[in-house]
């Protein structure tokens, strides 16, 4: 029994052996057979369709957009930073109100935290007004290292420069108007005109009052700024001459009070020098009109930041009662 039983268990390693190599071959075959004749692939379709693109982008919009407090005009994804450095210390950072035309922060720097709030605006008329942002930034400067000047009851914001991209082009009459060559000053909702008379009236380069009452991303948010924030007195510092106008249409008794009270304190003349140009659609008037106390002051020439009067005049506007 054991050599028949030995021989039969030959055979039945031999039979196992002959199907794992008949296996062994099969297998080969079939990979070969499928490695060669599979279609081609590629990890990454060549052949992305423009739809494929933009609904990519619009998926993923969050990478690209900016927390703007008003929710204002953005003109620009891209905000260049690099042309709003601002000469202060780190640490107090400024509020981003909106952005130009070419994309450049308005950047809003708020001293103290009373229930009153009051505001200085600087550089409406951008470059060719520069020396307004030179006084804002030193007022700013000053008040980072002194934070006792603000009432308790007070709030003060300062925009340091409403039109950087006029303050970025030239500081010239070339640096007048924002990048729609638009004359900020020219662009208020109240009494707004399409054009206004030229003589005698700044007229030194092609400037309009905006296809629309606030159509310039500059004004519509600082508006927003002015009306969210319940800004009740403010001033919007220009150059050159001239001296102090109050908002309104026949000016109102409070801007009138607060012209009267900076002229007291700086020397800047009020009323001011008579002048026949129709400022249309500008600040003052429409931030009289939200009842807000407002005044136009012009420093002296265009050079000149004129510290030492701003430093009195801003402890008038805080001090300032309505
Ligand atoms: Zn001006």
């Amino acid at each position: 029994m054991l050599p028949n039983n030995k021989k039969q268990g030959q055979q039945i390693i031999k039979g196992i052996w002959i199907f794992n190599v008949i296996a062994l071959i099969g297998i080969t075959i079939t990979l070969v057979f499928y490695i060669t004749k599979r279609p081609i692939s590629y990890p990454i379709s060549p052949n992305i369709t423009s739809t494929q693109i933009s609904s990519v982008s619009a998926e993923n919009p969050s990478s690209h957009s900016y927390a703007i407090p008003m929710g204002t005009l953005v003109h620009s994804p891209t905000p260049i930073i690099g042309n709003s450095a601002t000469p202060f210390a780190p640490g107090k950072r400024p509020i981003t109100i909106g952005y130009s035309v070419a994309g450049r922060p308005l950047e809003v720097y708020q001293f103290g935290n009373g229930s009153t709030a009051r505001m200085i605006i600087a550089g409406i008329h951008g470059g060719n007004e520069w020396n307004t942002i030179v006084l804002a930034d030193e007022l700013i400067t000053y008040l980072q290292e002194h934070d006792e000047t603000i009432p308790v009851d007070k709030t003060l914001y300062i925009l340091r420069n409403l039109n950087p991209d006029g303050e970025e082009r030239a500081h010239t009459v070339d640096g007048r108007a924002n990048d729609h060559g638009v004359d900020l000053n020219h662009n208020w909702p109240l009494f707004w005109q399409p054009d206004w008379r030229r003589d005698d009236c700044w007229n030194y380069r092609p400037l309009t009052a905006g296809a629309y009452p606030a159509s310039e991303p500059e004004t519509a948010s600082l508006m927003n700024f002015i009306s969210l924030h319940k800004i009740d007195a403010l001033i919007s510092y220009h150059s050159a001459a001239l001296g102090i106008f109050p908002g309104g249409r026949p000016p109102d008794p409070a801007s009138i009070s607060l012209a009267q009270a900076a002229a007291a304190v700086s020397g800047y003349e009020y009323p001011p020098t008579k002048t026949d140009c129709d400022f249309t659609g500008n600040l003052a008037d429409w931030a009289s009109a939200q009842n807000i106390a407002a005044i136009d002051i012009e420093l002296t020439n265009h050079t000149d930041s004129e510290f030492d009067r701003n430093f009195r005049v801003l402890i008038t506007l805080l001090n300032w009662k309505k």
